[in-house]
C-alpha cells in the first residue's frame, strides 16, 4: 500500500556554514601532510587552532557538524567557534563573490518538484528496511564550488543536514548533477537509519575481501561497500535507480557502460570512485527486481558487491 507522505528537502545558503567549511578545507585537518600557506597572522591563527582542536577531538566530524548546522552542544565546538570568529572577515570577500550564484542555485532547487521522487524514495526506505521518517524536513546547505568542479556532497550523520556543492558550470547537465548529489546524500540518511545494511555488508566483506585485498589509499572497505549500495540508487556517473527520474535516460546497464570503463582501465586512469560506481552498476538490475517484488536488501545483493570488488581488484585491475 502506498501512502502519499511527501519527502521534504529545504535548501539554504548561509555564510557561516560556508565559512567553517572553507576554514576546515584550508586547515587540511584530515590530511596532515597538507602544508598551510596563509600569510595573514589572524587567519593563520584561526586555521591552526581549528586544526589542533579537530585533531584533539574524539569525533572531529561530529564537532564540524555542530558548527555547520549552528547547533553547538559540545565544549569542543564552542571553543572552535570562539577561536575562529576573529578571522571571519577574511571570508567576506569570497562570500561576496559567490553568494549570488549560491542564492540562484538555492532558488532553482527550491522549485524542483520533489513529489516526483516520493514514490521511489518510499520504496527505497522499504527496501533498506530503514527506520526513516520521510515526513521530517532534511536541509541541504549549499556550499561554494569551483566552476570547474563536479557537484559533491556530504551527509552529516546524526543530523537532518547535508552539505552540497552544486555544479556551477555551464554544462547542460549541471542542474541534474546537483539534484543527483542532493538525492545521493538524502539516501545516505535513509541508509544510516537501516539496522540491516551494515551487518549484511560486513558479512560480504568478510567473505570476499577480508585480509586478502588492501583498501585503496584514502578509502576504507566499510565505506566502499556502503557507497556502492548508495551509488546503485543515486549516482552522477552511472545514474543508478534514479537515472530515469533525474537524467531522463533508461536504467543503466553493465553492457552500456563497460566499454567506457574498460577504456579507463586500459589507460590506467581509473579513480576509486570509478571502481565503486562499476560495482554499483552491477546491482542496479537486482535492486529493480527486489523493488518490484517488494523484497528487502539481503545477502544476495551484498555478496554481489563483494564478488565484483574482488573480481576487479584481483583480475581486472592488473
Ligand atoms: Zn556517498
Amino acid at each position: 500500500m502506498y501512502y502519499a507522505v511527501y519527502m521534504k528537502i529545504k535548501f539554504t545558503a548561509n555564510k557561516t556554514t560556508n565559512y567553517y567549511y572553507w576554514l576546515q578545507a584550508l586547515s587540511g585537518w584530515d590530511n596532515p601532510n597538507n602544508d598551510i600557506e596563509v600569510s595573514d597572522d589572524v587567519l593563520l591563527r584561526a586555521i591552526v587552532s581549528l586544526r589542533e582542536s579537530l585533531e584533539r577531538a574524539p569525533n572531529p566530524r561530529s564537532v564540524l557538524s555542530e558548527l555547520y548546522t549552528s547547533r553547538i552542544t559540545t565544549s569542543e565546538a564552542l571553543e572552535i567557534q570562539q577561536l575562529v570568529q576573529p578571522a571571519e572577515e577574511y571570508f567576506d570577500r569570497i562570500w561576496a563573490l559567490n553568494k549570488d550564484i549560491l542564492f540562484t542555485k538555492q532558488h532553482d532547487l527550491q522549485h524542483v518538484d520533489f513529489n516526483a521522487y516520493d514514490r521511489t524514495i518510499q520504496s527505497i526506505v522499504q527496501f533498506l528496511d530503514a527506520q526513516f521518517d520521510t515526513t521530517k524536513t532534511y536541509t541541504t546547505q549549499l556550499l561554494i564550488n569551483d566552476k570547474n568542479s563536479h557537484a559533491v556532497g556530504h551527509a552529516l550523520r546524526n543530523t537532518n543536514y547535508t552539505l552540497v556543492m552544486p555544479d556551477v558550470s555551464n554544462k547542460e547537465t549541471a542542474q541534474s548533477n546537483t539534484l543527483m548529489t542532493v538525492m545521493h546524500e538524502y539516501i545516505h540518511h535513509v541508509e544510516f537509519s537501516s539496522k540491516i545494511t551494515r551487518p549484511i555488508l560486513k558479512n560480504a566483506y568478510e567473505k570476499y575481501i577480508g585480509n586478502n585485498i588492501d583498501s585503496p589509499a584514502g578509502h576504507d572497505w566499510q565505506s566502499m561497500f556502503v557507497e556502492a549500495l548508495v551509488f546503485s540508487l543515486a549516482s552522477k556517473r552511472i545514474g543508478g535507480l534514479l537515472r530515469p527520474l533525474i537524467y531522463d535516460k533508461p536504467s543503466p546497464s553493465v553492457e552500456e557502460m563497460k566499454p567506457g570503463f574498460m577504456r579507463r582501465v586500459s589507460r590506467n586512469d581509473l579513480t576509486t570512485y570509478d571502481v565503486i560506481n562499476w560495482v554499483a552498476l552491477h546491482i542496479v538490475v537486482d535492486i529493480e527486481e527486489y523493488l518490484s517484488k517488494g523484497k528487502t536488501f539481503d545477502q544476495g545483493i551484498a555478496d554481489k558487491i563483494g564478488k565484483t570488488y574482488k573480481e576487479f581488484y584481483l583480475t581486472l585491475s592488473r
